[in-house]
């Protein structure tokens, strides 16, 4: 038995057997199912995933419950044991943290990013895909002070940002300004009749109009139009929500935790579980991602923590462009570069992913993810290949997300008696 976990999830993992010619299926593969069509993990090269799943269990599991499609926000919240319909604090707040920002009880969060503007017409919601640094310089410009109402903006990548509100009386309860697509600038309007709702939606419109003005009249933007470049002359809001603190991970679970990733969702998720957060020079939450380097990180962690959460983003990336073979391929290389690393601990390993992403799709789906539990003197269930069919088959069952960390404590002999 161990007495140290890790949980590693690769992000959109599950997935259907691909149709079409896009995908070709290694040739051992295609061999040992036929002509059926294979889902991108099993067609994956994966021997260091499958040794593990003949040495362990594995089983399907509804992260939320079945037939729900979560999101990866209320998915990684249930899977680290904090229930979203009593926890999740909206996207908003979890980006804020994901991207450094401190957050206080009653703050108001929003993801926020640059857009370019004409009147009230957007005509561009990326302002041509900022650049990360132009961002940064344009940053102060969206940090103003109006009334009692103090905005905080931070930039995290291109033109993606985190807008705070902090002051008293505030509500999330409000309608974002940003349309998710091209069209009109939406005005933000309270949802409730309450002081707070009202309060909140006017400050945010009149924030989107002062910051669109100051930003109107930065040399940056001058400069940007003269080399005909669209001008980031607007902040759009959406995802709001408000920040409240929840019992920290190691009250709640009785370990220690830390968590590897690169995504600023992830880290936020897990600083709001009040989890230690490395930072881990490469790791990029992008198809680009340094393995080796999580790797190396989450090996360093478990000296100084019982659990370590290694999170992979790419897979889910794959997905949502409908590339099967990308996301076959970059399972093989988490397989090479990141399964062996984490093998070689001595911690209990569970592998999942905290939704089926299906590449056909292009998106989210309530499907079944399979989960793969392996601990040195463990059970096995003979499965001799981790995949969405052997799980069917596999020991474990049908596991929902909130079993996910009751399982790794009792695996790790951190789980508390149940009477005596
Ligand atoms: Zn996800």
């Amino acid at each position: 038995m161990a007495d140290k976990a890790i949980l590693l999830i690769m992000d959109g993992l599950g997935d259907l057997p691909v149709l079409g010619s896009q995908f070709s299926a290694p040739a051992n593969a295609k061999r040992a199912t036929g002509n059926r069509p294979l889902t991108p993990l099993q067609a994956a090269r994966k021997p260091n995933m499958d040794k593990l799943a003949s040495a362990g269990m594995q089983g399907l599991m509804s992260t939320i419950k079945r037939g729900i499609v979560p999101g990866s926000d209320t998915a990684h919240l249930q899977l680290l044991g904090y229930g979203p319909e009593k926890y999740y604090p909206g996207r908003g707040p979890l980006e804020a943290l994901g991207a450094g920002m401190k957050l206080i009880e009653g703050d108001v969060a929003f993801r926020a990013n640059f857009a370019t503007i004409s009147g009230d017409r957007i005509t561009d919601r990326r302002a041509g895909r900022l650049d990360s640094q132009v961002a940064k310089q344009l940053e102060k410009e969206a940090n103003v002070q109006m009334e009692s109402i103090q905005f905080i903006f931070k930039a995290t990548s291109e033109h993606r940002g985190a807008l705070v509100l902090r002051g008293a009386g505030l509500s999330a309860n409000v309608s974002p300004t940003d349309p998710h697509h091209l069209g009109f600038l939406e005005t933000s309007r309270p949802l409730d009749p309450g002081e707070g709702a009202r309060k909140t939606s006017d400050a945010i419109n009149e924030f989107t109009k002062t910051v669109a003005a100051r930003l109107e009249a930065s040399p940056i933007n001058a400069e940007r139009k003269k080399k005909g470049m669209l001008p980031a002359n607007a902040i759009l809001v959406r995802g709001g929500g408000m920040y409240k603190p929840v019992p920290q991970f190691s009250e709640m679970h009785g370990i220690s935790g830390a968590c590897v990733a690169g995504g600023a969702l992830y880290k936020g998720v897990s600083r709001f579980v009040g989890m230690d957060v490395l930072d881990v020079k490469g790791a990029t939450g992008t198809k680009s991602t340094d393995l080796r380097a999580k790797g190396r990180a989450a090996l360093e962690a478990l000296k100084t923590h019982d659990f370590v959460f290694v999170h992979v983003k790419a897979t889910d990336s794959f997905s949502h462009d409908g590339d099967a073979k990308g996301k076959a391929d970059f399972i093989s290389k988490v397989d090479k570069e990141l399964i062996p690393v984490l093998a070689k601990s001595g911690a209990a390993l569970i592998i999942t992913g905290d939704h089926s992403t299906v590449c056909a799709r292009k998106d989210h789906t309530g499907y079944e993810v399979p989960i793969l539990a392996c601990e040195e003197g463990g059970r096995s269930d003979g499965q001799m290949k981790f995949d969405e069919i052997s799980a069917m088959r596999g020991g474990l069952g049908h596991v929902r997300g909130k079993d996910v960390m009751p399982v790794i404590l009792n695996m790790i002999g951190k789980a508390r008696m149940y009477g005596s």
